[in-house]
């Protein structure tokens, strides 16, 4: 059965958009550690992100930059990463833009018009 992220890349359910190229795509975390906590992901379903292909890797990478210069420069926050997959078996990188307090690890609770406005604000295409 396709992972719940190939079923967002493959628009079978909704998600928060932010970026999106021929190997990868990023979407907002629904359950977000800081405002714009997005997630990147390739579009090939590999469950470990160690077992992608150098090529899928190379590319998982290069938009986790992209993304991240993106948000840096909209937000004027440090944005951290983390690497987990222990509930989603499709690999995947956390990007988290850092408050003024630099705290990060609790769920925030956002409503739907939140949601929309910080991806207004953060999504971006090439
Ligand atoms: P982990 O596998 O521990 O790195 O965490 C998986 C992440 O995926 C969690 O932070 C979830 O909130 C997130 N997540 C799960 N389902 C969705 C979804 N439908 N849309 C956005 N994020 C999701």
């Amino acid at each position: 059965m396709a992972s719940i992220f190939t079923k967002i890349v493959n628009h079978e359910i909704p998600s928060y958009k932010i970026y999106e190229d021929d190997k990868t795509y990023a979407f907002l975390d629904i359950n977000p550690e800081t405002k714009g906590h997005t997630l990147v992901v390739p579009k090939v379903e590999v469950d470990k992100i160690y077992d992608l292909s150098d090529e899928d890797w190379n590319a998982l990478w290069a938009t986790v930059k992209k993304v991240s210069k993106h948000m840096e420069e909209v937000t004027g926050r440090r944005i951290v990463y983390k690497v987990v997959g222990t509930d989603v078996a499709h690999a995947h990188v956390h990007l988290m833009p850092l408050d003024e307090n630099w705290e990060y690890g609790k769920t925030l609770h956002l409503r739907e018009d939140e949601f929309q406005s910080i991806c207004e604000k953060l999504a971006f295409q090439d």
